[in-house]
């Protein structure tokens, strides 16, 4: 099978054709989903990660800015398939399906591979599909996983991410095909249980969609156990976001912040 019908394949068991829902109508209470901006104007954010959690965890608060500053936001999630991952026995397409749809009310994109969890592995094959992936949704920001982990899946889709995003173009079936590298790329972390080492060096103000921000990483979770959500209690992964929010909001002066690290050197003006 060739490599771009493979993943189609991996797309289809994942259903990876829907976009970002509407959402005229929606509430817009703290933490409830709010009508996104026109998307795609200012460019596309994509965040790229290992599960389907990885970006509800690490990035909520930035890519909801990307949203309402008119981004067009795609979370690219290398596992789509779940069936060996027992807290959702025989729930993994309704756990892929149910983070698409939360992901939609907040104006993001969902993008799933066909890889399994715990299986994920760096092959000429898997950085080829990764890179396919990336040279399709175009990012022009780029956010992925830091390379070091105590998580093998994180490990090895932040290596999976890098390779397409700084060599993709080298990895497709035809290496002359247009390609558009991103402009600026940061690795995000996974918290302090997995993540090692991390160094941040940008830091991003995120007060202003924490409500959202969490609520969105709530549903997630109770998405996960099958339960409804309960907006006034925070269970152990929010509790853990809001320690590292608070945290590296603590270290640049605001109320809730998450950090990047540059993958390369960017200019800024500081005047
Ligand atoms: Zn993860």
């Amino acid at each position: 099978m060739s490599s771009s019908s493979k993943r189609r394949e991996f797309l289809a068991v994942a259903g990876a054709s829907a976009a970002a829902g509407a959402l005229a109508g929606q509430p817009s209470a703290a933490g409830e989903p709010r009508p996104p901006a026109p998307s795609g104007t200012r460019g596309t954010v994509l965040a790229l990660g290992a599960h389907y959690d990885d970006g509800a965890f690490g990035v909520p608060g930035v890519l909801l800015q990307a949203v309402a500053k008119g981004y067009r936001v795609v979370q690219l999630t290398l596992i789509g398939d779940y069936e060996n991952w027992k807290p959702v026995r025989g729930r993994g397409p309704a756990l892929v399906e149910g983070t698409r749809k939360i992901a939609a009310d907040y104006g993001i994109e969902s993008q799933f591979l066909g890889f399994a969890s715990g299986t994920l592995t760096v092959t000429e094959e898997s950085k080829r599909v990764v890179a396919e992936a990336v040279a399709e949704v175009k990012p022009d920001i780029a956010l992925v996983l830091w390379p070091r982990d105590r998580h093998p899946d994180h490990e090895a889709a932040a290596e999976l991410g890098q390779a397409a995003l700084r060599l993709g173009d080298r990895l497709l079936p035809d290496p002359a095909a247009p390609w558009h590298p991103p402009r600026r790329t940061y690795f995000y972390d996974n918290g302090p249980r997995h993540t090692i080492g991390f160094e941040p060096d940008t830091f991003v103000d995120v007060s202003g969609e924490w409500p959202r921000a969490i609520a969105w990483l709530g549903r997630l979770m109770a998405l996960t156990r099958n339960e409804e959500f309960e907006p006034e209690t925070l269970d152990g992964a929010q509790r853990l976001k809001e320690s590292l929010a608070r945290y590296r909001g603590s270290t640049c002066g605001v109320e809730y912040a998450e950090a990047l690290a540059s993958a390369n050197a960017y200019p800024r003006s500081i005047l």
